[in-house]
């Protein structure tokens, strides 16, 4: 499942809303047996509509939608890259996630204690993103000196292309800025320095402004203010109320959608959030569908048939024969796959068909 880490410092609202996400997976478990969760995290359904309708026309025994994994990761504190807090050890965490949740704190509220004294949500995220600019600093610093070290004697392209970039990496954290807005980041050097060292500042962060009951749906200066810093990364952000999400988490689908209208609003902030996550990464959704289960599997735009059959199991893909393939409306309209056949919509493709969002695929396949 496509991996989440929610960070951002005490007291903004980040285990408020990591409760959201466990009751939403509570809310699912029956479905997810296989899964053994830690505390920190919360494997949350991915909501698709398309799925729903999927499901109404073949009445199956269960409904798995695609799943996001999130890990709630406390304790970053101004210092962490220094071993501040328990500072190494959430930054590993924060290694092992593709998409970071950055949450801010956007309410007044006298009883909570911000620690800083004062709520300024641009002041907060520049805490962290400092954090995790220092701790790729250094790592980096580290690995500048002992490639500079190979490279004595050495006419190892690949290697002198590494250091040039190192170089250049470094001085671009050293101003201060993350290394997701590192320029010639496509240059090979880039490449393989970044594929080997990972740096957590280049990693798509989603801004999550968290503001009071009262300001749901309006705009305040806090958020204007998570908004333009959002704006000048180029990374997307959301408003939610944690406190409302938690309570909207524990309702049926009926009262959910009813206490969200009542704010004006279609969709929660943290259906919100799991939608950007797949969108920033360009991932997409296919569905199998059978009288026992009607399922979502995640795959990245541009995957070939084989390597989307891997999602389900290795020896799909081994074997893989081909793909029969009914595009999401072709079968909403005709309904059922011996319809759809009979209707000249279901398709065979090969090993180099390029899945499209929301395919109705059967996999044929040796054993
Ligand atoms: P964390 O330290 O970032 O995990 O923050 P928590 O989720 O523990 O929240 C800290 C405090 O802020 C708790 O007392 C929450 O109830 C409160 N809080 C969180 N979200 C909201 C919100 O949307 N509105 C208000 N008024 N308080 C909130």
């Amino acid at each position: 499942a496509l991996s989440v880490g929610i960070v951002g410092l005490p007291n903004v609202g980040k285990s408020t809303l990591f409760n959201a996400l466990t009751k939403a997976q509570n809310a699912q478990a029956a479905n997810y047996p296989f899964c053994t969760i830690e505390p920190n995290v919360a494997i949350a359904p991915v909501p698709d509509p398309r799925l729903d309708a999927l499901a109404v026309l073949a009445k199956p025994q269960q409904v798995l939608p695609a799943t996001v994994r999130f890990t709630d990761i406390a304790g970053l504190v101004a210092g962490a890259s220094k071993g501040e807090g328990l500072g190494n050890k959430f930054l590993a965490h924060i290694r092992e996630t593709e998409v970071i949740i950055h949450v801010a704190r956007a309410f007044e509220d006298p009883d909570v204690v911000h620690v800083s004294g004062t709520v300024d949500p641009a002041r907060d995220i520049d805490v962290i993103d400092t954090e995790l600019i220092l701790a790729d600093a250094q790592i980096l610093e580290n690995r500048l000196d002992r490639m500079i070290k190979q490279t004595k004697g050495s006419k190892d392209r690949d290697l002198l292309d590494k250091v040039e970039a190192g170089k250049r990496l470094l001085d671009h954290l050293m101003a201060g800025k993350p290394a997701i807005s590192v320029e010639g980041a496509d240059t090979p050097g880039m490449i393989a320095l970044v594929e080997e060292i990972r740096p957590l500042s280049a990693k798509r962060v989603i801004y999550c402004a968290n503001v009071a009951e009262g300001d749901i749906g309006k705009d305040n200066p806090l958020v204007d203010k998570v908004r333009a810093v959002a704006e000048s990364r180029g990374a997307e952000m959301v408003v939610v109320c944690a406190r409302m999400e938690e309570d909207l988490a524990g309702l049926s689908d009926e009262d959910r959608q009813e206490f969200l209208s009542s704010y004006g609003l279609t969709e929660s902030g943290l259906d919100r959030v799991v939608r950007l996550a797949y969108q920033t990464l360009g991932l997409i959704s296919f569905f199998t569908v059978g009288p026992k289960e009607v399922r979502a599997w995640t795959i990245t735009t541009g995957t070939k048939a084989p390597a989307a059959a891997s999602e389900i199991h290795s020896d799909i893909e081994r074997g893989f024969i081909r793909a029969e393939v009914i595009a999401f409306n072709d079968y909403t309209k005709h309904q059922t796959e011996a319809k759809c056949r009979a209707a000249g919509v279901l398709r065979q493709e090969g090993k180099e068909y390029v899945m499209a969002d929301a395919d109705v695929v059967h996999f044929l396949f040796n054993v």
